[in-house]
């Protein structure tokens, strides 16, 4: 197994009570020093971190140049609709007829849109809708409640949404990268790096797609209460890619799903959650956008230390910047925070960094932030395993105790590599992708 992670990085200010000799003192909760013998450090298993000139994990912030998606009436704001009509020589409202159909009703089939004057028609819908996503592979789990799709895009790159049932709520999660540039030790998207940032239209069509699928009888076919099919509720940007790295399209997409039909999804902006690894400047502009989503930052760890290992991206914007940045985004918009953190066995589940966490929230005020710990799928044999079930309790209660909202968070879709750092394309998908047109 190749190993990029030092043995031995510089030891951080806030990490002192924390030798690298292996032995974590226990001293801040009870107040009764004892010795813990691990601290796995975060090394890839089975493929090897590229790195930059500087010896450090590349970070890839730019999209390679690849040919453009097809260019798709979703990719364009609502205002951009009339310059589009003209230069297709029809009036405006032909525009939001079309809309209707695939914000509201799904389609992008000429024949279904009958309002449309016949003649022309078929011209019309192909150059505004054009096929974004070949669905390459669908897998079920947890009794039909979980599915997850494979798609493929225009230029042959693959990507993947997991569609979940829960009480109350349809989640789906979405894609906004073909690949990732972040290149976290642990994660498999980001293994091969970058493809490229996915359009507006195709992190929408992600929706359109899924709500599709649960209209034709997935996920049981069940009916709202008012008898129409039901649809997606929930968004969360945690697929694959790093989205304020994409931040434009993420944007152009975020506004879409929120806009009333038959402009946009008519979804509520709440239940959209965008999740970062940490882009601080991107987190400060999200927080001027007035757009009330909810911000998940993906921190892991609470000590620069752990972390720089951890997510590379710490490199460039340590624990505390990402932490006031994101204290940032509550103040301006008045929408809590998350803060997730896969509890990773003897990596970053110790007590005492449960401690640091809840000081380091804590010193930036109360009632802003809410934790959701995420118990890593076991995986045995590995350094990336979950943490034992009375170490992820006494985590939670250590928060919990320090007044820090906590929730443990159910990781759906384990059986089908689904849940957060699983979406990988395997060498299985390329295959099934190369037998689809
Ligand atoms: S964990 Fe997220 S940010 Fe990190 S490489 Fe994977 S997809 Fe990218």
């Amino acid at each position: 197994m190749p190993t990029d992670a030092p043995e031995t990085p510089a030891r951080p200010a806030e990490d002192a009570a924390t030798p690298r000799d292996g032995a974590v003192r226990e001293t801040r909760a009870s107040g009764i020093r004892s010795t813990k013998p691990r601290q796995v450090r975060p090394k890839t298993e089975g493929w090897q971190q590229q790195k930059g000139p500087d010896g450090r994990p590349l970070l890839q912030f730019a999209s390679p140049k690849r040919g453009k998606p097809p260019a798709h009436l979703a990719d364009l704001a609502a205002e951009e609709w009339k310059a589009r009509a003209e230069e297709l020589g029809v009036p405006a409202f032909r525009l939001k007829q079309v809309a209707r159909h695939w914000f509201t009703r799904w389609t992008s089939d000429p024949a279904e849109m009958t309002d449309l004057p016949a003649a022309g028609r078929d011209e019309l819908v192909a150059g505004l809708l054009p096929p974004l996503l070949t669905e390459v592979r669908r897998l079920e789990t947890d009794r039909g409640d979980t599915i997850k799709f494979l798609w493929k895009l225009h230029d042959g790159a693959l990507v993947e949404s997991v569609l979940m049932r829960y009480p109350g709520r349809i989640t789906l999660c979405v894609s906004s990268q073909a690949g990732c540039g972040m290149n976290c030790p642990f994660c498999a998207t980001g293994q091969a790096g970058l493809t490229r940032n996915m359009s507006a239209a195709e992190i929408l069509a992600q929706v359109v797609e899924a709500n599709r699928v649960i209209a034709s009888g997935a996920l049981h076919g069940k009916r709202a209460d008012d008898g129409t099919p039901e649809r997606v509720s929930n968004i969360v940007f945690m697929g694959m890619g790093e989205p304020l790295a994409n931040y434009a399209r993420l944007m152009r997409a975020v506004r879409t799903m929120a806009a009333p039909a038959p402009e946009g999804l008519g979804m509520s902006a709440r239940n959209i959650t965008v999740s970062t690894v940490g882009l601080v400047p991107a987190i400060r502009k999200l927080a001027d956008e007035h757009v009330p989503v909810t911000f998940a930052l993906s921190l892991h760890a609470p000590d620069d230390g752990l972390r720089d290992e951890l997510i590379p991206v710490n490199s460039r914007w340590k624990v505390d910047e990402a932490l006031d940045a994101a204290r940032e985004y509550f103040e301006k918009t008045g929408r809590r925070v998350s803060i997730e953190y896969a509890l990773i066995k003897d990596m970053n589940d110790h007590g005492w960094r449960a401690d640091l966490l809840a000081e380091k929230l804590n010193e930036r005020g109360r009632g802003w932030v809410h934790v959701n710990p995420i118990p890593l799928n076991p995986t045995p044999g590995s350094i990336w395993t979950a943490s034992e079930v009375d170490v992820q309790q006494e985590f939670v209660r250590r928060l919990t105790e320090a007044g820090i909202p906590t929730t443990i968070r159910d990781t759906r879709g384990k059986e089908i590599d689904g849940a957060c750092g699983q979406l990988v394309v395997t060498e299985e998908d390329e295959r099934a992708a190369a037998a689809t047109r």
